[in-house]
């Protein structure tokens, strides 16, 4: 039987990032380990009495709020199921056919995902021997064709910076027929003053797409909630295509009890800052290369495949992740986590490198 399919989606297959058990040390999805904040806990248990009704779908409340944090009208800001969706839908919005998109590579995934849904085409231009993005040759990339260029700032898996300069610079090579990117999953983790802010951009009316999670430094992964920065004439049109409900009535409370945590956020960054410091270490210590983190996890080069070693700290107990799926087989990326899960990191590599010695 043949299904009438539409062609080029035939070869693509679902990608399962796994479930692994709570028993494990989760050092693999680069999550909050001290978890959710206590306020958005609480404002989950009070909005549950509301599940019966739909939730509000424009989200005026947490809009709000992001809109008076960031000095942007609510015009410019699009929620949604995660910024993975945000990303889905810019795809839908924004690619064709003819369409490419230029990205970093090694990058993260989803955003070829979306090139794949509407048959785009896909550049992918080397990061530099720091693991950096690329920026003139990214330009270089370029073509009368390309519609999205993502930046993943910090990048997802080497969390490596781009600098406000060097953007700056970069967006003056942008035609008008691109829209740049800049995916700011882990903005709250970065510390350099010389951290560009998309908001600014879009601010100033620049051709500029921001991507802002509540999954990584509000520890809020399992809800699905994230928001785009962009200019208002693309919020409506996405506003126009999206699905209604595409946030839910719990996620929408716990990001507006979680934005207003401060303590929460600043021991997460604290915790975070500590754990970094101690995973340079430990995979130092066995002979990796740690590349310095502006994010909540770090990229290892150990120079040679690590496949054998990453099964031996599973069996140990202890889940990171291969830079395999990223096209990177000596690369692992490893995930901040609480201090006793670092304890058990320093451990399983012990016992990994000597089951792997002998
Ligand atoms: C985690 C991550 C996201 C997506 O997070 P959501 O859970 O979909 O909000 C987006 N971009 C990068 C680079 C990430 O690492």
């Amino acid at each position: 039987m043949r299904m009438p399919i539409r062609k080029h989606l035939m070869r693509l297959r679902g990608f399962s990032p796994g479930v692994a058990p709570s028993s494990i040390a989760r050092l693999h999805a680069n999550e909050n380990p001290l978890g959710p904040s206590p306020l958005a806990l609480q404002a989950i248990a009070e909005a549950a009495q509301s599940s019966h009704l739909y939730a509000d779908s424009d989200g005026t409340q947490l809009k709000k709020k992001l809109s008076e944090s960031l000095s942007l009208p609510a015009e410019c800001i699009l929620l949604g199921n995660g910024s993975d969706e945000i990303i889905h839908y810019l795809s839908l919005a924004v690619l064709e056919n003819d369409s490419s998109i230029v990205v970093g590579d090694p990058g993260f995934v989803r955003y070829e995902a979306g090139a794949h849904l509407q048959n785009a085409k896909i550049t992918r231009v080397a990061l530099d021997d720091e693991d950096q993005h690329d920026l003139n040759a990214m330009a270089d990339a370029i073509d009368e064709n390309t519609r999205l260029i993502f930046i993943a700032n910090p990048n997802n898996p080497t969390g490596t910076l781009v600098f406000r300069e060097e953007l700056n610079r970069f967006l003056t090579r942008i035609p008008e027929t691109a829209i740049v990117v800049l995916d700011e999953a882990y903005y709250e983790f970065v510390e350099s003053a010389q951290h560009p802010s998309a908001a600014d951009y879009v601010r100033d009316g620049k051709p500029l797409v921001g991507l802002r999670t509540f999954s990584k430094s509000y520890g809020l992964a399992g809800l699905r909630i994230g928001y785009g920065l962009m200019p208002a004439e693309l919020a409506e049109v996405i506003n126009a295509i999206r699905q209604p409900f595409n946030t839910n009535n719990l996620a929408q409370a716990a990001a507006v009890a979680a934005l207003e945590d401060e303590e929460h956020l600043r021991k997460s960054k604290e915790l975070n800052r500590r754990s970094l410091k101690r995973i340079a270490a430990i995979v130092e210590s066995h002979g990796a290369k740690a590349r310095e983190s502006h994010a909540n996890f770090v990229w290892a080069d150990f120079g040679r495949p690590v496949a054998a070693l990453c099964q031996a700290l599973f069996e140990q107990g202890v889940l990171v992740r291969s830079g395999e799926m990223f096209g990177k087989p000596n690369h692992i990326r490893i995930s901040s986590g609480t201090e006793e899960n670092m304890d058990r990191l320093e451990r399983a590599f012990h016992a990994a490198h000597e089951a792997l010695a002998s």
